[in-house]
C-alpha cells in the first residue's frame, strides 16, 4: 500500500541521513588535524591561451590526502566546511601555498615565473573586511605581486546589490589581484549581476559544453555570452574544456583562455612543473 510504501522510503530516508551526519561527524572530528598535518594537497589545472595554445597559468585545486582513504575531492568536503566556516582556513592555507610556490618558482625556475595562478574563495570570505589586508599581507611576505594571483569566486555567491561585498572586491582589486567569476551561468544570477561587479574574468560553466556538439540553442548562448563578455572588457575562460570540437568552436567565436581535460587534467606541483618545462622544451 502507499503507507507502507512511504513508511519504507521513510525509515530508508532516515538511515541515509544517519550515515551522512556519521560522516560528516567524522570529517569534522579530524578536519583540524588534517590541517596541521599537511593532509590538504595543491593541485594545478594549466589554463591555456585559446589564441597560440601556450599555458599561461593555472587554477589551485584543493586534494584532501588522507592516509586511509586516500585521495578525497573538493567536492565531497568544501560544501561541508562553508557550512561549518573551517573553508575558510583552507581557501587562507591554500592562497599562502600559491604564494610560497611563487616565491619559489621566482627564485628556482625562471621559466615558470610568467604564470598566473587563480585560487578559489568561498563566499563566506566575502563578509570579511579585512580579506583584502589579510591577502595582501600574505603576498607581500612572500614578496609575490597581486597581478600574478587572481581570486576566484562563484556566481551563485555573488548578489549584485551586495555594497559590503562590492566594496571588498573593489578594495581586492585595486590591491592589483585579479577576479574571476566561476561558474558564471550555473546559477540564478543575472547578467545584471555584472553591471555592478568589479570584475576582470568571466569563467563559463562548463554546464554549457557538455552538451552535444550539435546543441544549436547552446552554441548561441554561448556566442552571446562570449559577446556580452567582450563588451564588457572581460577575459573570458571556457572551463571544462573536454573535445577538439568544442576547442574550434570556441575559439573561433573569440573565447580567450580554456582550462579541461582535453588539454590536462589537475596535477600535482611536480607533475605541473615538470610539464610546463617539457611543453618550452618542444616549443
Ligand atoms: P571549480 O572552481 O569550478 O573548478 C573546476 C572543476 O572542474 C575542478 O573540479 C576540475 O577538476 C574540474 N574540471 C576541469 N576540467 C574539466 C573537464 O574537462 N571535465 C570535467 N568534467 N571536469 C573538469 P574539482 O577539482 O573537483 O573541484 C570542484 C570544486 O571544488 C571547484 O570547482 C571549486 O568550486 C571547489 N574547490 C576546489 N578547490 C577549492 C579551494 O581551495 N577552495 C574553495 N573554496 N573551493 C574549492
Ligand atoms: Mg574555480
Ligand atoms: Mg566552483
Ligand atoms: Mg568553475
Amino acid at each position: 500500500s502507499i503507507k507502507d510504501n512511504a513508511l519504507v522510503s521513510y525509515a530508508f530516508y532516515d538511515e541515509s541521513m544517519r550515515l551522512v551526519m556519521i560522516r560528516e561527524n567524522e570529517i569534522e572530528n579530524k578536519m583540524e588535524a588534517a590541517l596541521r598535518n599537511e593532509e590538504f594537497e595543491l593541485y594545478l589545472q594549466p589554463k591555456y591561451l585559446f589564441l597560440d595554445e601556450k599555458i599561461i597559468g593555472a587554477e589551485a585545486l584543493v586534494r584532501w590526502n588522507d592516509p586511509i582513504l586516500g585521495i578525497i575531492s573538493p567536492n565531497d568536503f568544501i560544501p561541508l566546511f562553508e557550512k561549518n566556516g573551517f573553508v575558510k582556513k583552507i581557501d587562507a592555507y591554500m592562497f599562502e601555498k600559491v604564494c610560497k610556490l611563487l616565491h619559489k618558482w621566482k627564485i628556482e625556475m625562471d621559466q615558470l615565473t610568467d604564470m598566473i595562478i587563480s585560487v578559489n574563495f568561498s563566499r563566506v570570505h566575502l563578509n570579511n573586511l579585512f580579506l583584502p589586508e589579510e591577502l595582501f599581507e600574505i603576498a607581500s611576505r612572500y614578496k609575490i605581486d597581486p597581478q600574478k594571483i587572481e581570486i576566484e569566486l562563484t556566481e551563485g555567491t555573488i548578489f549584485d546589490n551586495d555594497i559590503q561585498m562590492i566594496e571588498i572586491m573593489k578594495h581586492l582589486k585595486n590591491i592589483g589581484f585579479h577576479i574571476s567569476i566561476d561558474d558564471f551561468g550555473r546559477a540564478y544570477s543575472s547578467l545584471n549581476t555584472l553591471r555592478n561587479l568589479p570584475a576582470d574574468i568571466l569563467k563559463l560553466d562548463k554546464a554549457f559544453f557538455s552538451e552535444s556538439a550539435d546543441d544549436q540553442r547552446g552554441k548561441k548562448i554561448i556566442t552571446s555570452m562570449l559577446n556580452m563578455a567582450r563588451d564588457l572588457n572581460l577575459v573570458t575562460v571556457a572551463e571544462g574544456v573536454e573535445t577538439k570540437e568544442q576547442v574550434e568552436f570556441l575559439k573561433e567565436r573569440g573565447c580567450d583562455i580554456a582550462q579541461g581535460f582535453y588539454y590536462a587534467k589537475p596535477m600535482k606541483v611536480v607533475e605541473f612543473e615538470a610539464f610546463v618545462n617539457k611543453k618550452l622544451k618542444s616549443a
